[in-house]
Order: C-alpha cells, then sequence, then structure tokens
C-alpha cells in the first residue's frame, strides 16, 4: 500500500519526497540508545505471550491425565519423582503451576509494558526536541508558506503518531506474531491433521483484513482532509471574531462551519459504515472456524472413544483434553489477528509521519555558516550595502522570479543614522533583513566595518544588532522577562534603567504586578504602543553597536512618540542606527535619508539637501505636512512605470 496516499494536501510534500526508508532511519538514529529498553519489551513480551496459554494447555492435561487417566501424568523438564502420585494432589500441583504462571505472566505483562513504552516515550522525546531545535534554524522562506498550525501539527501530531505505533502498534504486531505462530506450532505438535481444520479461518482473517485495509484506507484519507477543512475554517473564524461581529456575518459564518462540519459528518459516516462491518465479519469467520473444529473434533473425539479408530480419512486418535485445548487455543487467535489492520494503519501512518519529520530534518539552511567563519567584531560600526540585489523567490543562476531590491548601494559612518524612506512595499524592510542576514543577498554585499555578514558567525552578527519592529511579540512571561528577553543576565536596575528611557517605566508600574506582570498570550493585554516601549526597552538593555528600527514607533501615540524619541535619540547618537519610519518628522535629523522607491535607490542626502532636490522625498514631505493635498501626478506614474517596466521584465524570463 502507498503510505503516500495517507496525506493528499500535505504543504510538507516537498520535504517528505527527500527521505528514504524514514522508519529504517526511526530505529537506526533514535532507536539505537534505547536499545535496552527494546529488548526488554521484547523478551518480555514474548515470555508473558507464551505463558498466557500456559493454563489452557494445564487444562487439558489435567483432563486427559487426572481426570480421564488417559496419559501419564508428566511434565517436560520436571523430574518424576517430584510428581504426587494420587490424584487429587496431581490436581493441586496442576492448579498450582497454573497459578505460578498466572503470576509469572503478570510480571512479564509489566516489564514488557515498561519496555515498550520506555521506548516509544524515549524516542518520542529526542524526536520533538530534535525537530524544534532544527525548525527553528531553518530559513525565514521556509515559514513563509506553512502555517503556525501545520509547523505545530509536525510537533504534535505526527511525533504522537510515532509514539503510538512505536509502543501500541510495535506492541500489538508482537502479540500478532507470537500469538500466532506459538498457537499454530502447539496445534500442528498436538494434532496436525485437527490443527489444519482449525487453522483454516487464518488465511481467511488474513485476507478479509487487507481487503479492509484497502476499503477503509481512502475514506480516512477523505476523513483526514474534512478534519483539516473543518480545523482551519474555526481557527480561521474565531481568529477574525472582530470582523465578523463587525461585518454582522455570524448567521453567514454559521452557515460555513456547518457546511464543513457536516462535510466532516459525511466523510466519517463514510468509514464509519465501513468499519462496523468489520468485527461481526471477523466474527463470523472465527465462528466458522470454531464450529468447524468443533463438530469435526468432536465426531473424531466420539468415534475414538467408541471404536478406537479415527473417522474419515484421518488417523490416530483424538484425547478429551487435546480436544478442549483445540477449542481454546483457537479462540485465541482470532483477536490479535482482528489488530492486523489497525498494526498496519498504526504502521502507515507513523511512516508518513516519520517521512515529514525527516524531511524537516534535512531541509537544507539556505543560510549556511561558513566553517570558517569568525565571530563578527564591530569596531566602527560602518555599514555598506554595495550594489545589493534581492527577491524572496529569485533565483540569481537562472534569472527566474522576483527581484525585490535591484542594485542597491550606500554606506553609513559609524555612530550614524540612517533613515530608510519610501512608499510600502518598496522594499525597506527586506534591505534590514538582509543585514540580519534573515535572508541571503542574491548579487551585492552587505559588509560590516569591512566584514561581509556572509563571512561572520550568524549568532555574533544577531547579538551586535537590536531589532525593534512593528510587530512586537511577547512572549508568555513577566513584563521583565520579555524585557531581559536575550540578555538573560541582566539585573533589576538594568532593566528598570532601559524601561525608563523607552518611556515604559510609567506604565509597568501601573500594572497590576509592575515588572513581574504576566504579559503575552493568557496574560494581560497590552497596547499595540505599551507592546512597542517594551521592545524597545528589550533593545536598549541589550545595547547593540548596531541598532534597526523598522516602524518602531507607529503603534505609539504622537506625544508618547516625541517621548520615546528623545530617548531613542539618546540611545542612537553613538551607534550605527537604521530607522524605517512612515511619520517623516521623526527621522528628519537623521544623518543621511536613503529614499527607496519600488527596490532601487532613488534620492539619498540630509532632510535639506532632499528638499533642495524637490524630488519624492521633497514631496511625501510636503503632502505630510499638509502643504499639498498629494503626491503630484509625476511621481505617481514614475512608480506606475517602474512596475511595468519589471513586470516586462519578469514577462522576458
Ligand atoms: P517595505 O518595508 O518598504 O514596506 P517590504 O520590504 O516589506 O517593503 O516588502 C517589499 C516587497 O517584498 C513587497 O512586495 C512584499 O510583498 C514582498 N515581501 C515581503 N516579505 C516577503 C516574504 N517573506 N516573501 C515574499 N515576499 C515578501
Amino acid at each position: 500500500m502507498d503510505a503516500s496516499a495517507l496525506d493528499d494536501d500535505d504543504v510538507f510534500e516537498e520535504q517528505r519526497e527527500r527521505v528514504e526508508r524514514p522508519m529504517a532511519r526511526l530505529f537506526a538514529e533514535y532507536g539505537r540508545d534505547n536499545t535496552g529498553y527494546f529488548v526488554v519489551g521484547l523478551i518480555a513480551s514474548v515470555f508473558a505471550r507464551v505463558l498466557d496459554l500456559v493454563p489452557p494447555l494445564l487444562l487439558g492435561v489435567a483432563i486427559d491425565a487426572v481426570i480421564r487417566q488417559e496419559t501419564a501424568f508428566a511434565f517436560a523438564l520436571v523430574p518424576q519423582s517430584w510428581l504426587p502420585s494420587d490424584r487429587p494432589m496431581q490436581m493441586v500441583f496442576t492448579g498450582g503451576i497454573i497459578a505460578g504462571a498466572f503470576l509469572l505472566a503478570a510480571v512479564f505483562h509489566w516489564a514488557r509494558n515498561w519496555g515498550w513504552n520506555n521506548f516509544a516515550q524515549h524516542i518520542q522525546h529526542d524526536v520533538r526536541t530534535d525537530t524544534y531545535d532544527k525548525m527553528q534554524r531553518l530559513n525565514m522562506d521556509f515559514y513563509a508558506d506553512k502555517q503556525t498550525g501545520e509547523m505545530m501539527s509536525v510537533l504534535s501530531n505526527d511525533v504522537n503518531r510515532l509514539e503510538r505505533f512505536l509502543n501500541d502498534g510495535m506492541n500489538s504486531a508482537f502479540r500478532l506474531g507470537v500469538m500466532v505462530v506459538a498457537i499454530a506450532a502447539i496445534l500442528l505438535w498436538m494434532n496436525w491433521q485437527l490443527a489444519l481444520i482449525a487453522l483454516v479461518p487464518v488465511p481467511l482473517i488474513a485476507f478479509f483484513t487487507k481487503r479492509f485495509i484497502d476499503t477503509i484506507q481512502p475514506k480516512y484519507a477523505d476523513v483526514r482532509s474534512s478534519v483539516g477543512q473543518l480545523n482551519s475554517r474555526l481557527e480561521n473564524n474565531l481568529g477574525g471574531i472582530t470582523v465578523i461581529k463587525s461585518a454582522n456575518t455570524e448567521s453567514y459564518e454559521s452557515d460555513r462551519v456547518e457546511d464543513v462540519s457536516q462535510d466532516y459528518f459525511d466523510a466519517n459516516w463514510g468509514a464509519i459504515e465501513t468499519r462496523i462491518k468489520f468485527f461481526p465479519g471477523l466474527r463470523i469467520i472465527s465462528g466458522i472456524g470454531f464450529v468447524l473444529t468443533f463438530m469435526i473434533g468432536g465426531f473424531w473425539l466420539l468415534t475414538y472413544q467408541t471404536t478406537g479408530a479415527a473417522p474419515f480419512f484421518f488417523t490416530g486418535g483424538l484425547r478429551t483434553g487435546e480436544f478442549v485445548v483445540f477449542i481454546l487455543l483457537t479462540q485465541r487467535f482470532i483477536w490479535p489477528m482482528a489488530q492486523f489492520g489497525q498494526i498496519i494503519n498504526m504502521y502507515q501512518r507513523a511512516y508518513a509521519s516519520a517521512e515529514r519529520i525527516f524531511g524537516l530534518m534535512d531541509t537544507p539552511s539556505r543560510i549556511a555558516e561558513d566553517p570558517d567563519a569568525e565571530p563578527l567584531a564591530v569596531t566602527d560600526g560602518e555599514v555598506a550595502f554595495d550594489d545589493v540585489t534581492f527577491g524572496y523567490d529569485y533565483d540569481a543562476e537562472t534569472d527566474t522570479g522576483e527581484r525585490i531590491v535591484e542594485d542597491v548601494s550606500f554606506d553609513v559612518e559609524g555612530g550614524d543614522t540612517v533613515a530608510l524612506v519610501g512608499p510600502t512595499g518598496a522594499g525597506k524592510s527586506t534591505l534590514l533583513k538582509l543585514l540580519l542576514r534573515m535572508y541571503d543577498v542574491d548579487g551585492g554585499a552587505i559588509t560590516i566595518d569591512d566584514s561581509d555578514v556572509r563571512d561572520v558567525t550568524i549568532p555574533s552578527l544577531r547579538q551586535q544588532i537590536g531589532y525593534v519592529s512593528q510587530e512586537t511579540f511577547l512572549f508568555y512571561g513577566t513584563v521583565e522577562e520579555n524585557i531581559t528577553y536575550g540578555t538573560f543576565d541582566a539585573d533589576h536596575d538594568a532593566v528598570v534603567e532601559a524601561a525608563k528611557m523607552a518611556e515604559a517605566h510609567q506604565f509597568i508600574q501601573n500594572l497590576p504586578e509592575g515588572y513581574d506582570t504576566k504579559v503575552g498570550e493568557r496574560g494581560v493585554k497590552l497596547s499595540g504602543g505599551q507592546r512597542q516601549r517594551i521592545a524597545i526597552a528589550r533593545a536598549i538593555l541589550k545595547d547593540p553597536s548596531i541598532l534597526v528600527l523598522d516602524e518602531a514607533t507607529s503603534d505609539v501615540d504622537t506625544e508618547t512618540e516625541m517621548l520615546i524619541q528623545k530617548s531613542l535619540d539618546k540611545l542612537t547618537a553613538d551607534r550605527t542606527t537604521f530607522a524605517i519610519a512612515h511619520r517623516l518628522s521623526t527621522i528628519k535629523d537623521a544623518d543621511q535619508i536613503v529614499v527607496v522607491e519600488d527596490g532601487r535607490v532613488v534620492e539619498r542626502g540630509t532632510h535639506e539637501e532632499l528638499l533642495a532636490e524637490d524630488g519624492l522625498y521633497a514631496n511625501l514631505w510636503a503632502v505630510q505636512a499638509g502643504e499639498i493635498d498629494e503626491l503630484p501626478r509625476e511621481f505617481i506614474e514614475r512608480a506606475a512605470r517602474r512596475r511595468s517596466q519589471v513586470d516586462a521584465e519578469a514577462g522576458d524570463d
């Protein structure tokens, strides 16, 4: 069966396709460290299952040797002199062995569960932590086309499926193997002719189960896909509840949820219909086996006891105890075999999950650290963008994809502040992400004090750069923990100092528990401006050589902005700073203003110089100062011309 048919709409398909023999790899890479648990589980499993067969076997012995006295009272491995000779004591002795078998079986069942569970738990823990570790090192473009929910599902569902297979699946598989082999061996050894009759259901059950799996598999795929759609819809709706309420579309959304829920219902019912026929079907097959063994064995028994000969074409005799053992044991392999389908199912799911997990682990990092990379040493803090070209989906070799920034060159003297200005989507944030090496440039280079950012170690690069963006994410934890995030050894006084500089101290003190107030998910809600000020405090505390402010004050009111601006002035005075701001008033004192339009630098200079130039900047300034109502036509047309030029170039590719 093709395991890849299990998950049709899998965003990790590309990753999965790379992986070969994922289960073998799982055992080789993760099983090896846990071999001890595996061996305990395996050996205990075999002993536990074999011991389970002792009571019915001894019942046969009791009937034939003690009650009917047709055979000698004897046990393999037990010296005859140890055995009692009077019948009541023989019964007690047999009962004692049965009791011992039960006790010993209990111990082995415990050891079996201990071994398998330890094996599964250790592996799931190792796999999950390794996957997470790898995941957070992946490039940003890996995250771009996947949703958080999909990543979560690898870390939770996929790892859990491995765990389930390693525990329940392997457990059942060994039970099935041991039961079928051991029972078949015992029956064949006791009476091979009757055994052939009693084993008739085995191939029938195998065939029936295979049919069942083939039928139910595509139905399960439907169920999974409709669960996915249902979850996405619910997640999306709950996330957008404000929009739903304000647009007054509750009933529209209720209908949409009802539709996807109905699809789930239908898909589920399709699977249920097949599933609920399976077990009654198995009962019928095992019933046929029972009746066949009962009738033929019973007839044989009767014939043998009355005439001393075997009926039909059978040869030899059959004793009552043997007959009873046959009836009891044939019932024992039906249910392990019924689980055959589940085992296959668990295996296939685990297989697909292992493919996703290893595929993710094998994802190459496009941003690879040079093995000879040295830590970045910032001396002056001079930064140069030299003919930088980059596109998120651009491939320099084949020259396909869109170039988001093109031939961008400018340098910043150490300690200077450079402002990036331009329309939304011009590529300003992209330039700063390139500086942080979230992505690598496709052409040109970015250097810090003459070191190419690609030649230094990534942690040292990011350690030297403080980054405050327009979206501030707070982790669940206290305000203080959020400020010290990344500078974990800072003391409380330093935190307060940083918060004061970021104009955050005041509002933090007014929170219910001050610096110990829990924020972030499930914590108290902070306004966008408050979050931004915490992020600024975080950057101040980090005291980086280079500061990147990507719309860092976009969410605060003008008054607070002015306050923060004052502290930012102190912060940026002696360090190289990059600032993106829509409100031009906040960056007019920058040492250098770089105007970006459609990924290219169109103007550069100080505020005064650019005003004198009367270009895009001067006109943007005039719009914001209220001197003119909108950008003059020539700039709008120029932007449009550039865009169509870019489109035409893209069309040539
Ligand atoms: P700005 O900061 O000037 O507003 P950005 O640098 O954010 O502009 O975006 C420049 C262009 O790159 C936009 O067209 C945007 O859609 C695109 N872009 C931004 N981030 C990504 C991404 N992760 N993947 C693909 N395209 C992106």
